[in-house]
């Protein structure tokens, strides 16, 4: 178990919404959006437990710590926003009971973490994608390194230092005791006409000169005449991750397929089809969460969100709340939005195409920024961390035990910064569809990630979990450094709150559903 350095409870705050465990100078008034934003996730991240005493007389600066914003003359108008992240985590100024944030960063933590320079961005791929280039971290090299998760972790440092003797506060970063969390989910791309697909497969094989494995998925979908590798392949997940007790999330293609969409590789069935209604029953049986696999038309007009929500809804019963789009096309921002708008509650769509790395330099879940808007949605970021095809499309690595090491090294990073590692496999990976090998690997994969202990859970849940957690505040300090809390109901779930030893302190238990 880490040791974790705590919080102190803060001094009052809250002449504005934003409560910290720390009482925000008077410069703090004049934060931009985008600034509260940064802060706002900052302080989140770090799972400071932020005191809220609106109201109450201040606490003495003897019990709490309190945070300033600064505006710290810094050398960074000009430079990359992920070297403001990167050099300024390391200049949150530090004073017996006090802690300066420089303001920078905070708009660093949006240009990053909310996407604000892709938002910004007009370049485009052969898909209509942003292109993995004008994301800020790749363009500085550090896409591999989750820089706001660490600046968090370095605001949680620098108040455990200027703690000194009051107590120190942080929320466990997991429900159970689980000290980092782990989600596997399934894009269901194929469901109809498999023999297509085994095509394009063995021609993509071919072109990259792989005669012998294209020959092993001949051999392998010949031996499928009258079988069914799709649901087969589905069947092979749901046992792998039943054995492991896991529970995931599935997304579905939810409109209606054309000669055209088909051949771009958009919508290839019908979701109220016999065989995705298969699915959907054996996803739902199992445990299994599942969300909407926004096709093309949903990135290129508003509303139509909302016609594959309701769609999906009619088939599962169940009000899909996660999305995430096919081929991971989106236009940052106004693809958000839009989101929002049909009611989803969280995207999963933020990770890269053609690498395994962190897109908003987070290992967590964060609230979306709209920064043409310039406000919050209400909407959470679940960044996709690893995808099975990266590797495989993009860089011509057609072994899965190679796609299992990168998962892997990744979920590492995750695990060391206590955060949340999300993967992307898809069920259609079999022998007969073009991936010989993969369902093995897979099953090493899941067998892997459970021998870390992470929490695992369908991605509703987990944003469940994150929005309680975000919402915990603490309400008083006594004078012997106990510290009450508040928080929503935390329902299923309790919230512990550590010392700075990562001692177990208070916690808020769950009071059944309300
Ligand atoms: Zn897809």
């Amino acid at each position: 178990m880490a040791n974790l350095p705590a919080m102190r409870s803060g001094d009052a705050a809250p002449r504005h919404r934003r409560r910290l465990v720390i009482r925000i100078a008077p410069a703090a008034l004049a934060l931009s959006p985008a600034e509260e934003y940064g802060l706002g996730v900052l302080v989140d991240l770090s799972r400071l437990v932020v005191l809220d005493d609106t109201g109450a007389p201040a606490p003495s600066s003897s019990s709490v710590v309190t945070l300033y914003t600064g505006t710290l003359a810094t050398p960074v108008d000009g430079t990359p926003s992920v070297q403001a992240v990167a050099s300024l985590a390391e200049v949150i100024a530090v004073a017996d009971g006090a802690v300066t944030v420089p303001r920078a960063l905070l708009r660093g933590v949006a240009d990053i973490a909310g996407a604000a320079i892709e938002q910004a961005s007009p370049a485009r791929d052969r898909y209509g994608r942003t292109p993995s280039a004008a994301n800020p971290l790749v363009a500085a090299g550090v896409e591999r390194e989750p820089v706001v998760s660490t600046a968090s972790a370095r605001l949680r440092e620098a108040v455990a230092q200027a703690a000194g003797s009051r107590p120190v506060r942080v929320l466990a970063p997991w429900p159970d005791g689980h000290r980092w969390c782990a989600a596997l989910t399934h894009d269901v791309d194929v469901v109809a006409a498999w023999p297509a697909f085994t095509a394009l497969r063995l021609v993509e094989l071919v072109s990259k000169g792989q005669g012998r494995l294209a020959a092993g998925v001949l051999a392998a979908a010949a031996g499928q005449t009258g079988g069914d590798p799709v649901w087969a392949g589905v069947r092979a997940v749901l046992d792998a991750e039943q054995r492991y007790g896991v529970t995931s999330t599935w997304f579905m293609l939810c409109g209606t397929p054309t000669a055209a969409t088909f051949r771009a590789g958009d919508l290839t069935y019908r979701p109220e089809s016999p065989a995705a209604r298969r699915i959907m029953r054996a996803v739902v049986a199992r445990g299994h969460e599942l969300g909407l696999h926004g096709s093309f038309a949903t990135g290129d007009a508003a509303g139509v969100f909302g016609e594959q929500r309701v769609r999906l809804r009619a088939l599962s019963a169940a009000d899909a709340v996660g999305v995430r789009q096919h081929y991971l096309r989106m236009r940052p921002g106004v693809t958000q939005r839009w989101m929002a708008g049909a009611g989803f509650s969280y995207d999963a769509t933020y990770g890269f195409p053609d690498r395994n790395a962190f897109r908003l330099g987070v290992v967590d879940v964060v609230p979306a920024w709209d920064a043409a808007g310039q406000r919050t949605l209400p909407l959470d970021e679940v960044p996709l961390v690893w995808m099975d095809r990266a590797q495989s499309k993009y860089q011509g690595i057609e072994d899965p035990g190679q796609w299992i090491a990168d998962a892997m090294a990744l979920a590492d990073v995750c695990r060391r910064a206590e955060g949340l590692w999300v993967g992307l496999w898809h069920p259609n990976l079999t022998a007969a569809l073009g991936f010989p090998g993969a369902p093995a690997a897979f099953e090493r994969l899941v067998a892997a990630l459970a021998a870390e202990h992470p929490y695992m859970a369908p991605l509703q849940r987990i944003t469940e979990w994150r929005s309680l957690r975000r919402a915990v505040r603490a309400t008083a300090v006594s004078a012997d450094g106990n510290v009450t809390l508040a928080g929503p109901s935390p329902r299923a779930f309790e919230v512990i709150v550590e010392d700075a030893d990562g001692r177990p302190r208070e916690r808020l238990a769950a009071t059944g559903p309300t």
